[in-house]
C-alpha cells in the first residue's frame, strides 16, 4: 500500500484558517486544564484524556489537581497515592509513567517541566503527539499533533488509506499534520483539530454540513466518510480464567498488591488461583481457618489484549490469624466500612462494592 500527500502552502494556509476561524467560535475554551494553563497542567490532562472521554476525565483531573498541584507534589507522592486517584481511569501504566516522569523532572530538571521536544519525548510515557501537544497547548510553541481525533480528521480530509497501529497510516499522517500547523495560533490550532475530531469528525456520524473544513474535504466530496479511516480488521480475544478469593473475617478482607509490572501493575487486588483444588493451600500458607465458602456471580472483564473470566469466592474466617501474614506488606486486611486511599483494579473495586451490600 502506498499513501501520497502533497499539500501546497496555499491549501495549508486555507485549512488552518479555517479551523481557527472555527475554534473561536465553536472550539472548547473552559475546561479545566485550558484555565492557568502550563505545561504539568496540560500534561496530567493529556495523560488522563488518552482513551477516556473528556466529561470522564474532567473530576478525575479536579481531584488529581488538589492533591498534587506541582510536579513536585506529584514526585514526593507515594505511589499507592497516585494510583489511588486513578482508581477507575483504567490503563495504570499512564499513572505509574506520570509518577516517575515526575521524579525525573523534579530531579534532574529542578522540577520545571522541560521545554525541548526530545528531552519531553524522552520522559516515560510521553509519545511525539503528547509532547507537542503540551508545549504548543501549553507555551505555543510550534509542534504539530497527531491524537486519535486529528488522525480521524486528517484521514477523511486527504483520504489516507490505512488504519490506526499501522506504520504507513501514521508516517503518511505526520507529513499532513505539520504542514497543516500553522506558525502562528499553533495553540488554538491544536486544540481546534482535536475539538473538531470530538464534536463534529466525530467517528460515526461526521456532521459534515457544519464543518470548517468541508469544501476541501475529500472523503466528503466523494461520500466516504464511512470508509475513512479503515477499519482496522478484528482481534478474537484470547478468554483467560481465574479464581478471585476473598477471605473474609467480619468486615475485613485480605488482599495483595501486585509487582509493580504486569497486569493491574502496583494495584491491591484478591488473591488468585487457577483452579479449586489449591484453595486449601492458600489458606493454609495465610495461616486462615476457613469457616463457609460463598460463590458470587461471575464476571469477565476485557483487557485490550484478552478476556479474563473471574470466579469470585468468599472465604468465611474464624478471626484473625494470630500471626502477621506478611512480612513484605504485599497483603493487608482492608477494613469495608472505610474508603480506600489505595489503586484498586476495576474488578477489584466492582467486587468491594458488591461486599459492602452483602450481611457478613
Ligand atoms: Fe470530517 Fe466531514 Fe469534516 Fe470531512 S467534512 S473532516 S468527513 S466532518
Amino acid at each position: 500500500m502506498t499513501n501520497k500527500t502533497t499539500i501546497s502552502a496555499k491549501s495549508a494556509q486555507v485549512f488552518s484558517n479555517q479551523v481557527l476561524t472555527w475554534f473561536d467560535l465553536q472550539g472548547r475554551k473552559h475546561l479545566p486544564w485550558q484555565q492557568d494553563k502550563t505545561p504539568y497542567r496540560v500534561w496530567i490532562s493529556e495523560i488522563m484524556l488518552q482513551q477516556t472521554q473528556v466529561a470522564t476525565v474532567i473530576p478525575y483531573y479536579q481531584r488529581f489537581m488538589e492533591s498534587f498541584p506541582t510536579v513536585a507534589d506529584l514526585a514526593n507522592a507515594d505511589e499507592d497515592t497516585v494510583l489511588h486517584h486513578w482508581t477507575g481511569l483504567g490503563y495504570y501504566a499512564r499513572a505509574r509513567n506520570l509518577h516517575k516522569s515526575a521524579k525525573i523532572i523534579r530531579d534532574q530538571y529542578q522540577g520545571n517541566f522541560p521545554d525541548d521536544i526530545e528531552q519531553v519525548i524522552a520522559l516515560p510515557g510521553i509519545g511525539r503527539s503528547t509532547a507537542g501537544a503540551v508545549l504548543s497547548l501549553s507555551l505555543n510553541k510550534h509542534h504539530a499533533i497527531l491524537d486519535g481525533n486529528v488522525k480521524r480528521v486528517l484521514a477523511r480530509c486527504y483520504m489516507v488509506q490505512g488504519h490506526a497501529g499501522q506504520a504507513i497510516y501514521e508516517k503518511t499522517l505526520w507529513p499532513i499534520t505539520e504542514t497543516l500547523t500553522p506558525e502562528k495560533g499553533v495553540a488554538n490550532f491544536n486544540q481546534a483539530m482535536m475539538d473538531l475530531g470530538a464534536m463534529v469528525c466525530t467517528r460515526s456520524k461526521p456532521n459534515c454540513e457544519i464543518c470548517p473544513v468541508n469544501t476541501g474535504c475529500l472523503a466528503f466530496a466523494s461520500e466516504e466518510q464511512a470508509n475513512y479511516p479503515q477499519k482496522k480488521p478484528k482481534k478474537v480475544l484470547p478468554e483467560k480464567h481465574t479464581i478471585m478469593v476473598i477471605p473474609r473475617v467480619n468486615q475485613q478482607v485480605l488482599m495483595e498488591k501486585r509487582p509493580p509490572t504486569g497486569i493491574w501493575g502496583g494495584l491491591w487486588c484478591f488473591l488468585e488461583i487457577s483452579d479449586h483444588e489449591q484453595l486449601s493451600n492458600l489458606l493454609e500458607k495465610l495461616n486462615l481457618k476457613p469457616k463457609t465458602n460463598i460463590a458470587l456471580d461471575k464476571f469477565r472483564h476485557t483487557f485490550s489484549h484478552f478476556h479474563l473470566d473471574i470466579e469470585p469466592i468468599i472465604v468465611d474466617c474464624d478471626k484473625l490469624p494470630a500471626k502477621e501474614i506478611s512480612e513484605n506488606n504485599t497483603l493487608q486486611w482492608y477494613n469495608l466500612a472505610t474508603k480506600a486511599s489505595v489503586g484498586l483494579a476495576a474488578s477489584t473495586k466492582k467486587l468491594i462494592t458488591q461486599l459492602q451490600q452483602l450481611p457478613v
